[in-house]
């Protein structure tokens, strides 16, 4: 990815307060200088619509064929549908159900498609090996794996390969006695801790 389209990402996700500076204390435990605020990238659809025509670029130039977009609930659904919408493909998102990731049975011509998969971070890779294996029991050919920001920058391979991402960003995160932020007493801040289940 050429430099300036970097700079044009990291400047979307600062126009919509996705993209947080500052002292953070992460779910893991750790600190770290950024925050990713994922659900504000849908807060400013004008501005993920400039986001997802990136992505929506991204895809096309990958020259795959399609039929479905997916995307797992629920963060992912915004992006997905305006990507599947752009694209000129159908939609279609999974959701845990008794904490298996399943399709709704309303979703009818899915079984057999042919899919690419739209996820907003991808932190472990967890989510959309779930979404892989969901689609694989449904004998979809998954035609490729999207993400806005790969946490990992490239570190966590889907089915053998780095997920295509506008962003590869890899977030260092500090155990607390180790934090330079601590040691500058800069105060600390838990983001999201009022809703996180
Ligand atoms: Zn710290």
């Amino acid at each position: 990815m050429a430099d300036s389209e970097t700079e044009k990402v990291l400047a979307l996700f600062k126009e919509c307060d996705a993209l947080l500076r500052g002292h953070f204390k992460l779910t893991s435990g750790k600190h770290s200088e950024w925050y990713f605020e994922k659900i504000r990238l849908i807060q400013k659809p004008d501005v993920l619509e400039k986001i997802v025509d990136l992505l929506v670029a991204r895809i096309k130039a990958a020259g795959r064929d399609f039929d479905y977009v997916v995307s797992p609930a629920y963060g992912a659904i915004a992006i997905g549908f305006l990507a599947a919408l752009k694209l000129g493909k159908k939609f279609a998102f999974s959701q845990r159900v008794d904490g298996k990731m399943s399709f709704r049975s309303g979703f009818i011509g899915l079984d057999g498609s042919r899919a690419v998969v739209v996820e907003d971070i991808l932190t472990t890779g967890g989510s959309i090996l779930e979404v892989l294996a969901c689609l694989k029991e449904k004998q979809v050919e998954v035609a490729g794996v999207y993400v806005l920001v790969d946490r990992t920058a490239g570190s966590v391979l889907i089915e053998g390969r780095p997920v295509g991402s506008l962003l590869a960003l890899k977030v260092e995160a500090f155990e607390p006695e180790e934090c330079p932020l601590c040691e500058a007493a800069t105060p600390v801040t838990k983001p999201g801790a009022s809703d996180k289940k």
